[in-house]
């Protein structure tokens, strides 16, 4: 169920296909796996260096040189390894800001805030009904944009945690023995920031694609690029319609996106949100929104012609 608050959408979290993940409790679990599987971990040590086949190290155990046959780079948004190799990087970067808050939320309902942020959306997902966590991404000072939320539900804040969003994958993901997956290749959403879907999917096929290569022991750029078409037919049109979107929702206006909210409240389009929405592949849904007559009566042919054109493209 979604309903209008003046510009902010309140999504029941038990109806659309929204998982909430440990993150903290993923990553001990996939380091378990890997660890189980023979991977051996250097800790509190950076990647300072690529010279041709040989990672140069720095840390706890001092500088080291590591040959390597195929590395995969799961180096995150800043990836040292993309900028060592001289590699043209994902071209938007977004502050990601959150923070938990003791305030009175409804816990039944997860809360966009599409004016939360002049370049994107906040969120509020409630802890419990007494606290939340608070967040919004933004290009610039997402702190401060940040601040001015959270006031409205109290204004203390506790555990805030920062980061940056690469959004527009890099124009190739692989290269000089490497694939880059997860947010070194810039795959998080454009729709939602969110890159632990599609950060995963991209390491299982930069897996397959390795094992592959280390079988065959071909490692040049045609045997690497099998890769780039794995993640593509699965999630890559899903990446491209959302960041078309992202930069359709950059140009409206605040009284727009009221109207949007409001619109999206009617009751045949909550039902084609609950029926169709999906975090992870928003694709569908926006596909069946834009041939709503409610839409298009409310935001006129031209912005629904514009999301069509957008879905065909
Ligand atoms: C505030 C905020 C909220 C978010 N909320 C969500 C959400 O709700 N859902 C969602 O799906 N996503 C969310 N995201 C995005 C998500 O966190 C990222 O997409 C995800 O963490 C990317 O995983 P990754 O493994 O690719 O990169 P990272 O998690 O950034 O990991 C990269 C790792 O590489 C290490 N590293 C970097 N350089 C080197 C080097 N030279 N040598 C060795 N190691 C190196 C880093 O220390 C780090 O451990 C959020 C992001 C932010 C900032």
């Amino acid at each position: 169920m979604v309903s209008d608050l003046g510009g902010e959408l309140l999504f029941d979290a038990g109806v659309t296909k929204a998982h909430v993940v440990d993150r903290c409790r993923l990553d001990r679990e996939m380091a378990q796996r890997a660890a189980d599987a023979g991977a051996e971990f250097l800790l509190k040590t950076s990647v300072s260096g690529i010279q041709g086949s040989t990672l140069l190290t720095r840390g706890i155990r001092g500088r080291e040189e590591i040959p390597f046959r195929l590395v995969i780079a799961a180096d995150g948004p800043r990836s040292s390894i993309a900028r060592m190799l001289g590699l043209r990087r994902p071209e938007i970067y977004l502050g990601g800001v959150q923070a938990e808050v003791p305030c009175r939320v409804d816990p039944r309902y997860v809360e966009l805030h599409p004016n939360a942020s002049p370049d994107f959306f906040g969120w509020v997902i409630p802890i419990s009904a007494t606290r939340a966590r608070i967040g919004l991404c933004a290009k610039e000072h997402a702190k401060e944009h940040l601040d001015r939320f959270v006031a409205r539900y109290g204004g203390s804040c506790t555990h805030l945690v920062s980061g940056v969003i690469p959004l527009g994958v890099m124009p190739r993901t692989y290269g000089h023995r490497v694939l880059f997956v997860g947010d070194a290749a810039g795959f998080p959403k454009p729709t939602s920031g969110g890159g632990i879907y599609t950060g995963i999917r991209s390491a299982k096929h930069a897996a397959e694609v390795a094992v592959a290569c280390c079988a065959r022991r071909e490692f040049d750029d045609a045997s690497l690029q099998d890769y780039e078409r794995l993640w593509r037919e699965d999630f890559g049109r899903e990446l491209d319609i959302g960041l078309k979107m992202l930069r359709v929702r950059q140009k409206m206006t605040p009284e727009e996106i009221d109207r949007l909210c409001r619109i999206l409240n009617d009751p045949d389009l909550i039902e084609t949100i609950v029926e169709h929405g999906d975090m992870d592949r928003p694709g569908a849904l926006i596909k069946k929104l834009a041939l709503k007559p409610a839409l298009i009566r409310g935001m006129g042919m031209l912005f629904a012609s514009k999301i069509r054109q957008i879905l065909k493209g």
